[in-house]
């Protein structure tokens, strides 16, 4: 097999939130690449980086140091209008709270980022994207009127309905049940394997994880490893033993 084009990669990224002593690293330097027409799965524990690393990958959030590159676009080249295009013609974001505008309807939500962009959305796979996530008796309802899992699947119509070359997704099953959640898992997989676009979704359920090409894992702010096709016993064993290594907290008293 043929090693497979670099859809998205960061180097040496760092993300610093405030200074002095208080300051937080969110990400430590980290350097990974994503994998152009595969689907990503990012794991770690909570507080490990994972959505400041999507963030920063898709062009929400610059990093404080380091390079993301889209392709061979450099991110941080780019200023905010050419940024925002290359977002709005390449990318599509799903956000963990949906993120929706609340004067708009779920339906006008949908065909916002499209629409915004000058083009028209493809009727068909608006049908089928509404259908497949079962929202269209929800389609003239405001964000406020949806339930927390009606909400992620609009945001999720919403990255999609423009096929963007890649989709970043920041836990978009978490507000679903098991029947929605796995649909939504298939829909992603069917834009990896039909339109060859690239996912990164991250995850906290090994079941999800497992409908990925690749798991990669954080900690800290940094790669803690990757795991090749996994199963979802091998996602559990992987996180488990994350947590399990980590250095003892600094208040422990060692005695000799
Ligand atoms: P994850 O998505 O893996 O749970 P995040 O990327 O949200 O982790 O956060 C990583 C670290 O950065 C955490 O310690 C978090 O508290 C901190 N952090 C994230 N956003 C901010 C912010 N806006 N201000 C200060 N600290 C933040
Ligand atoms: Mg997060």
């Amino acid at each position: 097999m043929t090693p497979p084009v670099v859809a998205a990669a960061a180097v040496e990224l760092v993300r610093s939130y405030g200074s002095g002593p208080g300051a937080v690293r969110a990400l430590a330097g980290i350097s990974l690449y994503i994998p152009s027409g595969r689907f990503t799965a990012v794991m770690g524990p909570s507080g490990s980086g994972k959505s400041t690393l999507l963030h920063c990958l898709a062009g929400l959030d610059r990093p404080t140091s380091g390079q993301v590159l889209l392709g061979d676009t450099r991110l941080g080249e780019l200023d905010d209008a050419a940024l925002t295009r290359v977002r709005r013609d390449r990318m599509g974001f799903v956000f963990q709270d949906g993120n929706l505008l609340p004067h708009l309807s779920a339906g006008e939500n949908i065909d916002l980022a499209v629409t915004l962009a000058g083009r028209r959305p493809d009727r068909a796979w608006r049908n089928e994207l509404v259908e497949r996530l079962g929202i269209g008796n929800r389609l003239r309802h405001l964000p406020s009127e949806l339930s927390g899992g009606q909400r992620q699947r609009v945001a999720v119509a919403r990255a999609l309905l423009g096929r963007p070359e890649i989709v970043f997704a920041d836990e978009p099953t978490g507000a679903l049940d098991t029947t929605s959640g796995r649909e939504l898992l298939g829909l992603l997989r069917a834009c990896v394997d039909d339109y060859g676009q690239t996912v990164v979704m991250v995850t906290h359920d090994p079941l999800a994880a497992s409908v990925s090409d690749q798991v990669l894992l954080l900690r800290d702010g940094l790669a803690a490893g990757r795991l090749d096709r996994p199963a979802p016993d091998a996602v559990l064993a992987a996180l488990g033993a994350l947590t399990a290594d980590r250095p003892a907290p600094r208040t422990t008293v060692v005695r000799a």
